[in-house]
């Protein structure tokens, strides 16, 4: 593929390869940085180049080899005590000196609490565009460049953006929506220890001490079963339900954002463009009109079963099952099924 020569000073050919930056808590690798790994995989190979993971910590060999087992072809581990915990001032100093140094042509960021912090920051010392919260990435198949796809406009439209100017071409990724790279026990790849050139003074803003959320958190990421509720339930009563529900399907319970601005749910719940991206095997939407915002978090989901007492309510155009009717008379016929089936 050919691309564009000389832009602004940049020579865009200098840049190549893929690059994730690689999230990992206490050493262990988290599920985002897999979901990067997948895509980042296919980028690389539809542009012919190498995926690397740059991974940034303390005591994490366990953590290197997993990003080779999941599809990285090489691993930059930068293990340091200042980078311990994660701190704005330091990670975007080791990241952005190595950036500069070794001119990767793509990086990929999760859009976690971190990776929104952290892309902006290393796009602007950088000097290049950053977008935002990507749902979809692909290459364009005439000159090389990223597509780089999100919701815009309150999600009423998926916006593609392109950086042609200026490298890396920078996105971050949002949590749940891409597709988990498949672990290969047999992979081999390259594992280079990084010395960073950071001291104590770069860090400006100091983390005195980590204290971990006792907020329980609705685990919809990693679920294969989700049940979810909307302003359809009536009342926050209605949730008890939804949870009876889920219990008996072995699922966690989803809600509109409908459902959380009545203050029915804890926002943890929410599915949906401002919320949780969610791909399970089995999504039942129980009371939930479908609006696009609430579609963009939950269309991937394998099976979509919705239960709405309107037959023209917009989530049966994406349902593989529809069932119509009051939900407050579904839900427990088919708890009663189950308990018929199970005696
Ligand atoms: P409604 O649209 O009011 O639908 C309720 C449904 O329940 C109706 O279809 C009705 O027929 C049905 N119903 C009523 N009673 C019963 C019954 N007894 N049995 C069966 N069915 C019944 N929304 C999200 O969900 N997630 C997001 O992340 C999100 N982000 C947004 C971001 C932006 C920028 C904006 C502008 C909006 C966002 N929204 C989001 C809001 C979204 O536009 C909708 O307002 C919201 O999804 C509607 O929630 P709902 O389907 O529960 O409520």
């Amino acid at each position: 593929m050919s691309k564009a020569k000389v832009n602004q000073g940049i020579n865009l050919d200098e840049y190549k390869d893929v690059w994730i930056i690689a999230e990992q808590r206490d050493g262990k690798v988290l599920n985002i940085a897999l979901e990067l790994l997948g895509e980042g995989r296919k980028l690389a190979d539809k542009l012919n180049v190498n995926l690397t993971a740059v991974l940034l910590g303390h005591n994490m060999d366990e953590a290197a080899e997993e990003l080779i087992k999941y599809g990285a072809d090489n691993v930059l581990k930068v293990d340091h005590e200042l980078l311990k915990v994660y701190t704005t001032d330091g990670y975007t100093k080791v990241i952005v000196d190595l950036v500069k140094e070794r001119k990767p042509e793509i990086v990929l960021i999760g859009a976690t609490t971190i990776g929104r912090d952290l892309g902006p920051r290393m796009a602007s010392r950088i000097g290049t565009g950053l977008t935002a919260d990507c749902t979809r990435l692909e290459i364009d198949e005439t000159d090389g460049k990223l597509l780089q796809t999100r919701p815009a406009f309150g999600g009423n439209l998926m916006a593609t953006i392109v950086c042609p100017k200026n490298r890396p071409q920078m996105s971050t990724v949002r949590p749940g929506v891409m597709k988990k790279a498949k672990y290969n026990p047999d992979r081999n790849g390259n594992i280079e220890n990084i010395v960073p050139n950071i001291k104590d003074e770069d860090i400006v803003a100091k983390v005195l001490e980590v204290i971990k959320s006792e907020k329980k958190e609705a685990g919809l990421i990693d679920a294969s079963i989700v049940v979810s509720g909307g302003r359809g339930l009536g009342d926050a009563e209605g949730f008890k339900l939804i949870e009876e529900f889920a219990k008996k399907l072995g699922g966690v319970v989803g809600s509109s954002r409908a459902a959380v601005d009545n203050g029915w749910i804890d926002s943890s719940h929410q599915v949906g463009q401002t919320g949780t991206t969610v791909r399970p095997k089995l999504y039942i939407a129980c009371g939930i009109s479908g609006a696009i915002q609430h579609q963009a978090g939950m269309s991937e989901s394998d099976c979509i079963i919705a239960i709405n007492k309107n037959p023209d309510a917009p989530i049966f155009n994406i349902a593989h099952y529809s069932i119509v009717g009051d939900l407050y008379e579904i839900i427990p016929a088919i708890m009663d099924a189950i308990d018929d089936a199970d005696s």
